[in-house]
């Protein structure tokens, strides 16, 4: 049977730590249980008005009381499902903390999640966001995922061909928003090495200790973010708050002709467009550090905004859409949250 709790303070469950109440949390621990929840009168009743679903709540913002249900899953496992001289894949139930899948994998000498160790995640968020960081991305391991599809109440198995993952984007997010729950992820792991360290300041974290073992990057990668990003278990936070936008190459020639050290990257499978630093412009505006009311920016990451301790959603909001117009008064350029706001 699923959990069902009422007036639920949404502080505890959300990475921003931002006070909201929920009317109710229904928690599903297997598929079974929460195929009968939904085809129960309550589930329907409930799934008639507002719901929708959370992971560990690190990359939602509420910004008011969610008068409606929200619907969790609590399930856990991973289970080996082929085994050969290559590879080794795992079906994850979507109540799994993401990093400990990745401690589990790099600790059997597996190779594919390593650079992305430490992105506080649930597994079934993993692929709604396709999370990404070290120069690669969940899609890179992820193999099918498995939903309950809400119109027929059956389950569907989605190869991650047609997930239509991109940069922080996935199927999950637009045609099955609504639509479908995630309920396990399968992910391929290689036996082979395949280290990837040209990105960032990884590769000399990686020659500084001389551990070259999918454990070892994992390591350099937790030491890095430990210097960078804020923990919220300490300072409330959803990562990077914006994305980085991608543009039209012309655009961006033109904005690095007038700003010579504005970042720029490629984007892989899209040769007429580049993406450029959102961190970098919020910086250059000199907001590093800075705060609006109870609500701040990270002073090591620009990108990352912050709780000073006490700030609501809408505080939050009210400093990202500040910095949004001040972005676009000085760049022209418009960025979006990554942060899911409701
Ligand atoms: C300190 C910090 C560092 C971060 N660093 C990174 C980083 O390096 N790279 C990166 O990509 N992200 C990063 N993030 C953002 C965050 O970790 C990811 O977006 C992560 O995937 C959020 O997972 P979650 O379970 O908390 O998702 P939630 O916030 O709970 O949910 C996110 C979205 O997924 C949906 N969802 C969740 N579970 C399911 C499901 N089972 N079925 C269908 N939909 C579902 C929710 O409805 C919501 O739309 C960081 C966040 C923090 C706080």
């Amino acid at each position: 049977m699923v959990r069902i709790s009422e007036n639920i303070n949404l502080a505890e469950y959300t990475s921003f730590g931002a006070h909201a109440t929920a009317t109710r949390m229904v928690e599903w621990s297997t598929t079974n249980e929460l195929l009968a929840y939904l085809a129960s009168d309550e589930g329907k009743e409930h799934l008639s008005d507002r719901w929708t679903i959370l992971g560990e709540g690190c990359n939602t913002l509420f910004t008011k009381d969610f008068l409606g249900t929200i619907i969790r899953s609590t399930a856990k496992g991973i289970t080996i499902t082929e085994e050969s001289a290559e590879h080794t894949t795992i079906r994850v139930a979507a109540g799994e903390v993401w990093d400990d899948v990745v401690a589990w994998s790099t600790e059997r000498g597996l190779w594919g999640m390593e650079n992305l160790s430490a992105i506080p995640s649930s597994v079934g968020a993993s692929a709604v966001q396709n999370i990404g960081a070290y120069g690669t991305e969940a899609k890179d391991v992820i193999e099918s995922v498995e939903v309950v599809m809400l119109d027929t109440l059956t389950t569907e198995n989605i190869p991650s061909s047609k997930c239509k993952f991109g940069y922080r984007e996935s199927i999950f997010k637009e045609e099955l928003a609504g639509k479908a729950i995630i309920t396990a992820v399968t992910y391929r792991l290689s036996k082979s090495a395949t280290p990837r360290l040209d990105y960032g300041t990884l590769r000399p974290e990686v020659e500084r200790t001389g551990d070259y073992t999918p454990q070892g990057i994992r390591n350099a990668v937790r030491a890095i973010r430990d210097s960078k990003l804020p923990d919220p278990k300490k300072i409330g936070n959803a990562g990077s708050f914006f994305k980085n936008p991608i543009l039209p190459r012309e655009q961006v020639e033109r904005l690095k002709a007038q700003y010579p050290t504005m970042p720029v990257y490629d984007v892989a499978e899209e040769s007429d467009k580049l993406k450029i630093a959102t961190g970098w412009m919020i910086d250059s505006l000199g907001w590093k550090g800075k705060a609006l009311g109870r609500a701040g920016v990270h002073a090591n990451q620009a990108l990352v905004l912050i709780n000073l301790g006490g700030a609501t959603g809408e505080e939050v909001m009210a400093l990202a859409n500040r910095i949004c117009g001040e972005v676009k008064d000085k760049f022209g350029v418009d960025i979006s949250p990554e942060v899911n706001v409701l």
